[in-house]
């Protein structure tokens, strides 16, 4: 069989953009195939925009060192691509005595992280800065901030193809089976089609997982159990009174309600956790009652009837209701023994703010085989 391509790339989201750009980049022919009509159509563009300073995640894992990695090559690629960022700084707020000595923790841990510009406030110091809040301490971070997502994928996209890549729209990728030198592909869509490459990077985002299990010729062990847990926004339509992202202290389920703005000034509210079975994004008004709960935690003048039913993201996970987050799963020949072969499993957040550190992690991967 001959090798059509040397490197295809499965999903045009963030991620994938960025890996073809890498890829392209370091000399590899590269084809991008995306099932949907354009970019970022999945999570990529359903989420927070935040970039994120890296605080959260266990030391050591994968999301730790690609945040922080990932968030530096971020503000520097968005500053010389023309992409626009606003390091607004967050501040986490501990509303009660138990978050108190939480936020103390997420301090260490951010350090150990590498974030080392967090300072832990006391309740005048957090309203000097934000003076229409309820917090008994906050942790500031002043290196968040918040990123135009889908500037950033043109960006990524321009590169990618300056560099010679290729994007098939309303193709996809339907199933693959393992060859001797690669992978025969079975695309489907507008013009159905089979090619074969020497290399897959299954990039699929919420169906990476599925994606993977229709591979012949890959162990099905080698693939995690994958969930789909929703997350809900609502927008406020008069301006806020923060000039700061504010979130909550991080609960069992996720980051919490958070406010965040967009670059044009909207701010919104989420997302919330709803563990779902099938891919619906519409937003249910009734949702509401517990954004207002959770929002006055922090936040006790929020007006009344204001919040919109605005978007929703899913977050694809692979870690069931209950268990705690799993960290990024990028799965190679090492992994699975299948050589040329990389599944993204779990790229739930910080993926946006980690696209190109992810992007670098895989080529190394590949230049190292
Ligand atoms: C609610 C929410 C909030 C978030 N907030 C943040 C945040 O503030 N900061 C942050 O850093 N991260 C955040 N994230 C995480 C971030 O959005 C994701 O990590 C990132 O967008 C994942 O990108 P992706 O390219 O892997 O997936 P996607 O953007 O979903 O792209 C996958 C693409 O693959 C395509 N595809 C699927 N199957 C096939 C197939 N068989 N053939 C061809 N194409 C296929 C899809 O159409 C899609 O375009 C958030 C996520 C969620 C859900």
């Amino acid at each position: 069989m001959s090798v059509d391509i040397d490197c295809v790339v499965v999903g045009a989201g963030v991620i994938g953009l960025a890996i073809a750009r890498e890829m392209a980049q370091a000399g590899n022919e590269v084809l991008v195939i995306e099932a949907g009509e354009a970019i970022g159509i999945g999570t990529s563009s359903r989420n927070s925009e935040v970039i994120h300073a890296g605080i959260y995640y266990p030391p050591g894992s994968l999301k730790a060192r690609l945040c922080v990695e990932g968030r530096h090559a971020l503000y520097a690629y968005c500053a010389s691509h023309g992409v626009s960022t606003r390091r607004t700084g967050k501040l986490i707020v501990a509303t009660t005595d138990a978050q108190v000595s939480q936020l103390q923790l997420l301090l260490q841990r951010g350090l150990e992280n590498g974030v080392d510009d967090l300072r832990l406030l006391d309740r005048a110091q957090a309203l000097a800065l934000e003076p229409a809040l309820q917090c008994i301490t906050a942790l500031y971070s002043p290196s968040t901030g918040i990123v135009d997502s889908h500037a950033l994928m043109l960006a990524l996209l321009g590169d990618a193809e300056a560099a010679g890549t290729s994007i098939a729209f309303h193709a996809p990728l339907l199933s693959a089976c393992v060859t001797a030198d690669g992978f025969l592909l079975s695309v489907g869509g507008e013009s159905p089609m089979t090619l074969s490459c020497r290399r897959l990077i299954n990039a699929a985002g919420l169906h990476a997982p599925a994606l993977a299990r229709r591979i012949e010729g890959l162990s099905p062990d080698t693939v995690p159990l994958d969930y789909m847990c929703k997350g809900s926004y609502f927008s406020l339509a008069k301006r806020v009174p923060f000039s700061h992202l504010i979130y909550p202290a991080p609960d069992a389920d996720g980051l919490g309600v958070h406010m965040t703005v967009d670059l044009g000034g909207q701010a919104r509210f989420g997302p919330d956790t709803e563990w779902v079975k099938i891919e619906d994004y519409q937003v249910n008004p009734a949702r509401s009652d517990g954004f207002y709960s959770a929002i006055r935690s922090y936040w006790p003048d929020l007006p009344d009837g204001s919040l919109q039913p605005s978007y929703s993201g899913i977050r694809p996970k692979i870690s069931a209701p209950g268990e705690p987050a799993s960290d990024f799963v990028i799965s190679s020949q090492q992994q699975h023994n299948v050589p040329g072969l990389i599944n993204l499993f779990g790229i739930e957040s910080p993926g946006l703010t980690s696209c190109l550190a992810i992007a670098r992690h895989v080529s190394e991967i590949i230049e190292n085989h």
